[in-house]
């Protein structure tokens, strides 16, 4: 077994806290990764401080994961020692249900076993339960281990694992591309990226953020018009404009007031993972013939595309790279919307 530092959150109120933990010893198909980069990604606020209530503490988040392969075991084909590599929201699924065999192990039929805050047997986490990239290794199934592209400097790179994924994989799905109107409310870690990413897919892109003070970066990351939201007119100027719009919004948004910005046969998916239901009045769907649906992250086959679709645009998260004693901070600073874009934790500092 490898000991490996990490960070720690023992209650939903709590600090972070440097320990230590096990990783299993190196399997067959197993990569052992020396983690470089951690992004810190709103799922692990939720996760943390258990909005989602089922947090097994201690807690240790993070699937934003960029590093190096130091070892691999004896019959891993995939990857070499050396490697820039990534993991992202999982690290296993039975690998026989249909959407597994689809390539779709997100939405595995008996549930993909996430990067952190999953109970897992003792042989494959000591401790009982997955714990995530704030730490300085992990074993993951070769099958689980992404490339990284020379192109994306690995601390740019971590953030696309989750962020870069879950809007590359509905921009994909809906098909957005040359003459396509696509709007992405929130302009935040998902956000931002989905911004560059379905620019370099050649959609026109709006944001539609809370205010205008982020209207220059975004139209830098390739968005045509920008939007604050907390402007009513916004809504009166934006009805029946768009064919997809992606919310990647963290907390409550009055879902209708978006759903009449669709066009007919618009799509509003749904990113962001607030612990709230959500109201759509019966004529607002009706008229347009208008969809609302969801997305979860993205197989392991699309974040291998992404990662190569990042390189190839020059892709990668506007980050903010901090010390691992700084992550209670980070949150803070995550939850009142004052990052740009992504804060990525330095491993080296553990
Ligand atoms: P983030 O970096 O904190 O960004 C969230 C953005 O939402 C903020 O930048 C802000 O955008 C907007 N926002 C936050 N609070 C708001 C409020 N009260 N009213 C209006 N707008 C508000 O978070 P993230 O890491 O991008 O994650 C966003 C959400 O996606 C989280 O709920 C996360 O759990 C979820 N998520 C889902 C998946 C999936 O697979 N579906 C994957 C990863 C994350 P503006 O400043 O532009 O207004
Ligand atoms: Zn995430």
């Amino acid at each position: 077994m490898t000991t490996a530092a990490a960070y720690a959150i023992s209650a939903p109120d709590g600090r972070f806290a440097k320990t230590t933990i096990e990783r299993r010893e190196l399997g067959a198909h197993d990569v052992l990764i020396d983690i470089k980069y951690a992004g810190i990604c709103h799922s692990d606020i939720h996760t943390a401080r258990d909005e989602w209530h089922g947090t097994t503490y201690p807690c240790v988040p993070g699937h934003e994961i960029a590093g190096i392969v130091a070892a691999v075991g004896s019959a891993v084909t995939k990857h070499r020692v050396g490697d820039r590599v990534g993991v992202g929201c999982m690290v296993d699924s039975c690998g026989e249900c249909e959407p597994c065999l689809a390539g779709e192990q997100q939405y595995c039929n008996r549930g993909a076993t996430m990067t952190y805050n999953t109970r897992v047997p003792e042989e494959f986490q000591p401790g009982g339960v997955t714990y995530g990239g704030y730490s300085t290794q992990v074993v993951v199934t070769e099958n689980f281990v992404l490339s990284i592209p020379e192109g994306i400097p690995l601390e740019q790179a971590a953030p696309l694992l989750c962020a870069g994924i879950t809007l590359y994989s509905p921009l994909r799905h809906w098909n957005a591309g040359p003459g396509k109107q696509v709007a992405i409310i929130g302009m935040g870690g998902l956000g931002h990226v989905g911004v560059k990413i379905a620019a370099a897919m050649g959609a026109e892109v709006t944001v539609l953020s809370s205010s205008l003070s982020k209207q220059e970066d975004g139209l830098r990351f390739g968005a045509r018009h920008y939007y604050a939201t907390k402007d009513r007119q916004t809504f009166k100027d934006l009805r029946g404009r768009f064919d997809l719009i992606l919310n990647t919004v963290s907390a409550e948004l009055p879902i209708d007031d978006y759903m009449k910005l669709l066009n007919l046969d618009g799509t509003l998916v749904i990113l962001g993972l607030p612990d709230n239901k959500l109201s759509v009045a019966p004529f607002t769907l009706a008229n347009y013939r208008r969809s609302l649906a969801g997305s979860m992250i993205g197989g392991i086959p699309q974040t291998q595309e992404m990662l190569n679709f990042c390189a190839q645009h020059n892709i990668g998260a506007e980050i903010e790279l901090i010390s691992a004693d700084r992550i209670d901070e980070a949150y803070e600073r995550a939850n009142a919307s004052d990052v740009r874009y992504r804060f990525v934790i330095d491993a080296a500092t553990m």
